[in-house]
């Protein structure tokens, strides 16, 4: 990325015309990716409406577990078809398994097929959800175990998430389980996802929080900007939820006028900077955000 200087910027934008706006904002993710679906919080508090659904949907193009079409919001399957392309470059990896004793050990994952990444789930209505977690239930002796969502409370309904297995995995167990980890693909997206604008979803650490156990295999899209956040501030979306929803709100207070900003956004855009969180991937590696709005 081309790192234009703070006060060049500042000095671009005033040439530019852009309005002195009566509050700044200095939250390091975009009023504009803020107040757009990527930072959809759902949940078992904060529920779809049974007639929600996204307008975008398109058909999945990555490969699929089954002939049956899967759909997904547009960025969402762009994301994953280079995600699964990237995945199949990789022919060595090194990754962690548990021994017998319990043991973490590693394990060297090498092959000129690459990582094989397979989509098993994408876009699912209210009433397909219904079905699924009633059917889930169903299985599972009756025990709501927080695996399955209600109807409402599922990200599968804003087309935003989706379930990604390996070929292999996929190939040998019916029903999904925290032993996907185990796999040399669950590790490598656990680690590159956010470059894609992915999360995982239920990280196995904020179980309390998401009151979802553990899923190696979802990933939500958030685009990169909430992605890198995350990922260097260690949240899950329920904590984004609460810095941003408080950032906004204090914004609107001082004066701050969301409308306006975006356009200041889009104008910093146009100038060729992406985001404020993109040093996150720099080529150095480094994690400093060294710009904000
Ligand atoms: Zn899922």
């Amino acid at each position: 990325m081309k790192r234009i200087p703070a006060m060049m910027l500042a000095l671009l934008l005033c040439a530019s015309g852009s309005p002195a706006l009566a509050a700044e904002w200095s939250f390091p993710v975009s009023v504009t990716e803020l107040t757009s679906d990527h930072a959809l919080l759902v949940n078992r508090d904060h529920l779809l409406d049974e007639s929600y659904k996204p307008e975008d949907l398109v058909v999945a193009t990555v490969k699929r577990t089954s002939s049956s079409k899967i759909e997904l919001r547009p960025e969402v399957n762009q994301a994953l078809e280079t995600m699964f392309e990237d995945a199949l470059a990789v022919k060595e990896y090194t990754y962690r398994v548990k021994n017998s004793k319990g043991e973490w050990v590693e394990k060297e994952f090498k092959s000129e097929a690459g990582l094989r990444l397979v989509l098993k789930s994408g876009f699912r209505s209210y009433g397909t959800q219904k079905t699924t977690y009633n059917n889930y239930l169903a299985r599972n002796n009756g025990v709501d175990d927080g695996i399955s969502s209600p109807p409402g409370a599922s990200e599968h309904q804003s087309g935003l998430a989706c379930d990604v297995l390996s070929v292999d995995y996929n190939a040998n167990n019916q029903y999904m389980n925290a032993s996907f980890y185990q796999t040399p693909e669950a590790q490598w997206m656990e680690e590159n996802c956010i470059y894609y604008g992915f999360v995982i979803r239920y990280p196995e650490d904020k179980e309390d929080l998401t009151r979802v156990p553990y899923e190696p295999w979802h990933l939500r899209y958030v685009g990169r900007e909430i992605a890198g956040y995350l990922n260097v501030n260690g949240k899950c979306l329920e904590e984004f939820y609460e810095d941003y929803q408080a950032a906004l709100a204090a914004f609107i207070a001082d004066g701050g006028d969301i409308e306006a900003q975006k356009l200041v956004e889009a104008a910093r855009k146009s100038n060729g900077i992406e985001s404020t969180v993109l040093d996150v991937y720099g080529e150095d590696g480094d994690a400093e955000i060294s710009l904000t709005f």
